[in-house]
């Protein structure tokens, strides 16, 4: 284990972590982030985002988490590419384990973020990366002129399918229920949009691959009435939404029933300087621009923690 003992450390470098890591920087707190499975986060996987303040006319995600992640290293961020694997958040120091080393802070911020989540068919483990994805702008480009179906209601599935159109001949949005959770201006797109087509009250019963290695086909069922139609497809995007990264600590810190990490005052968990911001504790807003702003609460919790120690020069 290394000997020395940060101030703080930050798991997760996206919206959440980098904004927690440029308040700690900044604060002389000389931050360490562990960057993650998935360095950036989700917005890395978006395209335009219309919606972050000061971007009048939008950004692409990628672009955006890159300038949080040099503004987080202007004033001294330590970047650590490698994944949390266990915690001894109860001990002080406070201990993590990670893939090549060991390292221990007075203060941990979580900011784990959230992960797809999946439909639950064999079949779609099985043909993930052949023809099954999670994400429209990682892949899409390798459907030109293909079928594809998204499953979802939600801004993503609107905002992936309007994506794809790009290079897609046709995308069908398969969407449980007759109504969308999009929001209005997602909606209309999509509506507008000749080569989408939405495929109402119904599931993706199963994903078919006729035998070989990749996606043929998809098995759809009629919720209302039970009937199953087969459709020759080229791909399947899933957009229902995501699940919390909180295994590591789930042991340690209370959680909802759905994993989202519980916060009690701003960002602080039940456990003395540990605090969690963004995707991980929040189910609702879930924005790039309110997980920026849970990870500034959480790195001021830090400091007013670290000062009432005397830890923080
Ligand atoms: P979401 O809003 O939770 O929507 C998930 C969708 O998937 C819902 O339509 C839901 O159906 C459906 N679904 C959930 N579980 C399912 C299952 N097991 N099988 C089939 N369908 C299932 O998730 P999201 O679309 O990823 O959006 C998450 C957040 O990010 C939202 O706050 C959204 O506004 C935001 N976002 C914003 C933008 C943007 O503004 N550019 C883009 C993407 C995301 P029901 O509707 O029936 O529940």
């Amino acid at each position: 284990m290394e000997n020395q003992v940060h101030k703080v450390v930050i798991i997760g470098s996206g919206a959440a972590g980098l904004t927690a890591a440029v308040y700690a920087a900044r604060a002389n707190l000389d931050p360490v982030v562990i960057d993650g499975t998935m360095p950036g986060g989700q917005l890395t996987t978006t395209t335009d985002v219309e919606n972050f303040p000061g971007f009048p006319e939008g950004v692409m995600g990628p672009e955006l988490m890159d300038r949080m992640r040099q503004q987080a290293e202007r004033f001294g961020t330590k970047m650590i590419f490698d994944q949390v694997l266990e915690v001894d958040l109860k001990s002080n120091p406070k201990k993590l384990k990670l893939g090549q080393s060991e390292i221990q802070a007075h203060a941990v911020v979580i900011a784990t973020g959230a992960s797809p989540k999946l439909i639950g068919l064999e079949a779609e483990k099985k043909l993930m990366g052949r023809g099954v994805s999670t994400c429209a702008t990682c892949d899409g480009a390798f459907f030109r002129n293909a079928d594809l179906i998204i499953v979802g209601g939600g801004d993503s599935a609107m905002e992936e399918a309007t994506f794809l159109t790009k290079f897609a001949k046709k995308v069908y949005v398969v969407h449980r229920r007759h109504e969308l959770r999009a929001s209005k201006i997602m909606q209309e797109r999509a509506f507008k949009n000749e080569k989408i087509e939405f495929i109402w009250d119904s599931a993706v019963d199963d994903i078919l691959s006729e035998g070989k290695n990749e996606v043929t086909g998809a098995r759809i069922k009629n919720l209302k009435t039970g009937e199953t139609k087969d459709m020759k497809i080229d791909g399947v995007f899933v957009a229902i939404g995501h699940v919390p990264n909180s295994a590591p600590f789930a042991k340690q810190l209370k959680t909802d029933e759905n994993g989202y990490i519980l916060v009690t005052k701003g960002s602080a968990t039940e456990l003395p300087g540990v605090f969690a911001a963004g995707d991980c504790v929040d189910h609702v807003y879930r924005q790039a621009i309110t997980a920026a702003g849970m990870g500034c609460m959480a790195a001021l919790d830090a400091e007013r923690y670290l000062a009432n120690l005397g830890l923080d020069d």
